[in-house]
């Protein structure tokens, strides 16, 4: 993790504790720390598995290392007297099982986490969890790998997090999804395996809301796994892909706290998605001020101006991408011209993964705006905040139209 990402993560998570807070906090950190002290006690579920080891490999050290730290810290919304703390979970992932199956996707979560030049320490905390089955990347296959996975079953019965990759497919009888001897529904395997995890993981949108199998006209009627499993702790990883660096802070905190972080209404954690995209972009200024791109290549494009009228779903997208970045904070989708297309968000693909705005950013405006050209495209699927972008969109534009005239 780089400094710049370093400093973002702590600028966007101010941890100014309030008196009565630090109580709460005192608390939870006693708890934490018993937590980790019983983890500690435990050996390793598999030799040859360490965070500091993985670290020296790729030159990393340990001030590295407390770095990342830090920046997790924060992005979990803890205060700093945790971060020895989380550097100690990040150092007992290799006594958390993982089982990670692979239902009606592109594998693309899995693609994120291994097509990387130069992994970061989230990727390297994330190879040295316990990964104890994942069909797309262990070399067993057919018996062997089922037989993999009945004993992971077994051996780590309640102690698990299932980790869910891609949607399940209801139409035919679940038919469209099969998997195993018996040629088992993906609907029958994710019911029968996560009812005996210790709480399920929903990885990408596809998992969580059905994502890209679930959109118009949904031919095999995908669903997410909150959809069709009940009586567990699920916890919903959005986005296409999800950001490696949620799916460790998501783990961390499991294994400091032993309980989910807090969650939305979309049982996204709270931590990851409780930002709008919108609201930490650095081209907000030109939003605000009516500074537009009107088509790809021009002067606005040029000039990193708002990507709003080109179809940047930020205003309507919950997820930390603006914050953390992709790459190692490297860059992300808005800051190289391409707006957000809303991956994070249920039915994404249907509703915003079109260049033209929600709402046209020129709707006419409640106090007689100026501007006349709605794009209907998107009008049927106006929503509240769309509808509130729009007026603020047209009253930037005229705003930047003002400008334009006193020059
Ligand atoms: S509309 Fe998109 S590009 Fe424009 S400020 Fe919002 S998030 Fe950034
Ligand atoms: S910028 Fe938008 S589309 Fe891109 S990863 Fe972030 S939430 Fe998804």
């Amino acid at each position: 993790m780089n400094q710049w990402m370093t400093e973002q993560i702590h600028a966007a998570h101010s941890n100014r504790i309030e008196p009565r807070e630090q109580a709460y906090y005192d608390a939870l950190f006693e708890k934490s720390k018993a937590r980790l002290e019983s983890l500690r006690a435990e050996a390793p579920l598999h030799e040859g598995m360490d965070i500091h080891a993985a670290l020296a490999e790729e030159g990393m050290d340990r001030r590295d290392f407390m770095k990342w730290a830090s920046a997790t810290t924060a992005t979990l919304m803890l205060p700093a007297m945790f971060q020895p703390l989380v550097a100690e979970a990040a150092e007992l992932f290799n006594r958390v099982p993982v089982i990670w199956t692979n239902l009606q996707d592109c594998a693309g979560n899995t693609e994120a986490l291994l097509r990387t030049s130069a992994p970061t320490i989230d990727e390297l905390i994330l190879d040295v969890i316990s990964l104890e089955f994942h069909e797309v990347i262990m070399a067993a296959a057919g018996h062997e790998a089922e037989a993999q996975l009945e004993d992971a079953m077994a051996t780590f019965k309640g102690r698990y997090i299932l980790a869910v990759e891609g949607s399940i497919p209801l139409g035919l009888d679940g038919q469209y999804g099969v998997k195993g001897p018996h040629a088992e529904t993906y609907l029958d395997h994710v019911r029968r395996v996560g009812a005996d995890a210790f709480a399920i993981v929903a990885m990408g949108s596809c998992a969580a809301f059905g994502g890209v199998p679930a959109a118009y006209p949904n031919p095999t009627n995908a669903v997410g796994v909150k959809d069709v499993v009940r009586g567990k702790p699920i916890i919903n990883l959005s986005g296409c892909p999800v950001h490696p660096h949620n799916i460790t802070s998501t783990i961390i905190h499991v294994i400091l706290t032993g309980q989910p972080p807090a969650l939305d209404n979309l049982m996204r954690p709270r931590f990851a998605y409780g930002y709008r995209i919108h609201d930490n972009c650095e081209r907000r200024a030109h939003f605000d001020a009516g500074h537009f791109v009107e088509e790809f290549g021009d002067h606005g494009a040029k000039h990193n101006y708002c990507l709003y009228k080109v179809g940047c779903k930020g205003p309507m997208t919950f997820n930390n991408c603006s914050i953390i970045r992709f790459n190692d904070g490297a860059n992300w989708p808005v800051g190289v011209g391409r707006g957000c297309i809303g991956c994070s968000e249920p039915d994404f693909w249907d509703k915003y993964a079109h260049e033209r705005p929600v709402a046209a950013g020129v709707r006419m405006a409640p106090f007689g705006g100026v501007e006349k050209s709605v794009d209907y495209f998107g009008l049927g699927l106006l929503t509240a905040v769309g509808i509130g972008i729009a007026v603020h969109a047209t009253a930037s534009i005229m705003a930047g139209k003002k400008d334009e005239e006193n020059a």
